[in-house]
């Protein structure tokens, strides 16, 4: 049994209702949602769109490994309408790194795991960096310790809130 942080997010549609839909199907296939935050608005990061972006963090309890979390929201993604050929047009179009998309669920922690493969790095590597996953992580689990910085997550909320 592991503790497992998910972030979701999305600009398209009616975020909203997909986040809704996803914690569901969070619930039943990965794991029971133990906390769940607020949803929080933020501009688009790092590239240009109109569309404001909704981010909520999940905790839940599974007993997937790491991997099988991957493939489960992976799966939900696409079955909530992330088209994945459709954002590498606009990625090849655009030159962004990032595009609009309905629903994206990336795994932030996998307890204190470290784990780094092709397909899989946990923790996160852009959470100490990214304020609009911070601050819904933080309403959750503020004093849960990162385990490669020694830092936790409100501690670093703070550090990346000085530097905007
Ligand atoms: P992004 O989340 O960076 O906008 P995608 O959702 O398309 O982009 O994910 C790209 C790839 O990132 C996935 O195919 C997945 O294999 C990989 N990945 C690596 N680490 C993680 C993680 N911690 N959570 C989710 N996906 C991850
Ligand atoms: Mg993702």
């Amino acid at each position: 049994m592991a503790r497992v942080a998910l972030l979701l997010g999305g600009n398209i549609g009616d975020v909203k209702r997909t986040l809704q839909a996803a914690q569901q199907l969070i619930n039943e296939r990965v794991g029971a949602v133990m906390r769940c935050s607020n949803r929080y608005e933020s501009a688009p990061w790092g590239f240009e769109s109109t569309n404001p972006f909704f981010n909520q963090a999940l905790e839940c309890s599974t007993e997937l490994t790491a991997e099988e979390v991957l493939d489960a929201i992976q799966q939900i993604e696409n079955e909530l309408g992330r088209n994945r050929a459709a954002e590498q047009i606009e990625k090849a179009a655009t030159g962004a790194r990032y595009t609009s998309r309905p629903i994206d669920i990336d795994i932030l922690f996998y307890g204190s795991e470290v784990i780094s493969t092709e397909r899989l790095q946990i923790p996160h590597p852009h959470l100490p960096e990214r304020e609009f996953a911070l601050a819904p992580l933080a309403e959750i689990m503020r004093s849960f310790r990162h385990p490669q910085f020694d830092r936790t997550v409100g501690e670093m909320l703070e550090a990346v809130r000085q530097t905007n």
